[in-house]
């Protein structure tokens, strides 16, 4: 098998073509699958501070729009190109399937790293992207949210552009928002929320018990760390964190508190090697790993919560965990889930897994429509009992075709789009 990197979208495809195989996917539905519905390439040229300009690569993918309106995130990333994006759209089209909601799927993107611009420079970015999409995204036909690099404050500004574009209020035009600006109180954590939530029910299924349990995360985000910090609190052992730059890894096995060890990333700027609860630093039972062994170190569940591809057929022979939450999108490649399968490895799919983010995104899309403003409890009442559907269906398909949960997940979405198809 190659080493060579795997492309996100060549994985994503492969995926779908093999469920497609299995459940005798009709021609027509396959046909209407094998590309996006529409792509949008385009440039956004941006004055620096300096006074020099700078063009950066756009996109907006909207894969289909068979079930509702386009949804997805926009990610700005130094890697990001037109396949990373579709893989994105896909994956998102599956998810509001499984899901179960009256949505499709898109995604966008920005070939940039944007911890080298300014603030000023950021901000003229997302408004350049929004100026660039405009005439195709918008409440009924696509509306974005925040991804890998891109946060709540990024939406504000892109739904100021996209409301002096319109001549009019637009709220509804992007979800994710700060919650002075048509936000909705719980999205920021219902991607974790969600994950933790199926990991429940998963842990059921399996009788299991989280005190019993150990966790490494990978990615120290939105996604990465309140998932750490919900599973902490349901009483996992959380035994190594990481992110971009490295990780820290508990020898001892018995657990940290991503809340210390973010305090400790604030102050240091990185993940450190060190343990620190307030002034106090514990240096012998904590290592410094790196990213790469993060993924290998003997747990129980392994999170990956960064970036697509980091399970490859180079590394799933050396992967220990019993279980894989996949709170990226994207993270185990298709040939990796082959590998992982054989071993006996449950891997709990990206389109079931992180579905609290979209879920709560459609909620905020609902609340904007109202006109109204949530509040949490009544956000928490509709995601919670949402994603444990989710699971129950992908379980029960997954039971139903005696396979394991990305087969299940894929022919449950599958047979949901098929049907609106026929529409
Ligand atoms: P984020 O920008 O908040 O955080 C990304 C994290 O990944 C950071 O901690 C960063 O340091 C780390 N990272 C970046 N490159 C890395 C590398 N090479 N190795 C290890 N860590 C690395 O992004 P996020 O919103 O937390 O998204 C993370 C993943 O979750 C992505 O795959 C995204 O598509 C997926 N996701 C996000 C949401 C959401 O609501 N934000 C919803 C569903 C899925």
């Amino acid at each position: 098998m190659s080493t060579a990197p795997t492309n996100p979208l060549t994985s994503a495809q492969a995926t779908l073509q093999r469920v497609a195989d299995r459940i005798d996917l009709p021609v027509g539905v396959r046909a209407q699958l094998a590309q996006p519905e529409r792509t949008l390439e385009f440039s956004i040229p941006i004055k620096m501070d300096d006074g020099s300009v700078r063009v950066f690569a756009g996109n907006r993918v909207q894969y289909s729009t068979a079930r509702g309106p386009a949804k997805g995130g926009i990610r700005f990333h130094p890697q990001n190109d037109r396949d990373e994006t579709t893989a994105l759209a896909l994956w998102m089209t599956l998810k509001t399937a499984v899901a179960n909601l009256p949505l499709g799927g898109g995604k966008g993107g920005v070939r940039v790293d944007p911890k080298t611009l300014s603030a000023n420079e950021l901000e003229r970015l997302s408004r350049g992207w929004v100026q660039r999409a405009f005439p195709f995204i918008g409440p009924g036909k696509d509306v974005p949210a925040p991804d890998v690099y891109t946060n709540p404050q990024i939406m504000a500004w892109m739904v100021d552009e996209y409301s002096k574009l319109a001549g009019q209020p637009t709220p509804g035009a992007f979800t994710g928002k700060p919650l002075d600006r048509g936000g909705i109180a719980g999205r920021e954590t219902s991607t974790a929320v969600g994950g933790v939530e199926v990991l429940t029910e998963l842990m059921q299924q399996l009788k299991r018990d989280p005190g019993q349990t150990t966790v490494a995360v990978q990615g120290f985000g939105n996604v990465g760390y309140h998932t750490a910090r919900l599973l902490h609190r349901a009483g996992y052992k959380i035994v190594a964190l990481s992110d971009s730059h490295g990780g820290i890894r508990d020898k001892r096995g018995l657990g940290m508190d991503p809340d210390n060890v973010m305090h400790t990333k604030q102050e240091k700027g990185l993940i450190d090697g060190c343990y620190c609860v307030g002034t106090v630093c514990d240096c012998d039972n904590y290592e410094q790993i790196s990213n790469t062994q993060l993924l290998e170190i003997p747990v129980d569940v392994l999170v990956p919560a960064a970036l697509e591809g980091v399970v490859t057929a180079d590394n799933a022979n050396r992967i220990q965990s019993k279980i894989i939450l996949e709170m990226a999108n994207g993270p185990v490649t298709a040939e990796a889930d082959v590998l992982l399968a054989r071993r006996s490895i449950t891997v709990v799919p990206d389109i079931l897994a992180n579905a609290g983010g979209v879920i709560g995104s459609y909620l905020e899309m609902r609340q904007n429509a109202e006109g109204s403003t949530w509040s949490e409890e009544r956000f928490t009442n509709e995601l919670t009992p949402t994603i444990r559907q989710a699971f129950r269906d992908v379980w029960a398909e997954a039971q139903r075709r005696q396979t394991d949960l990305r087969t299940g997940a894929y022919a449950l979405a599958l047979g949901r789009i098929a049907e609106a198809f026929e529409k």
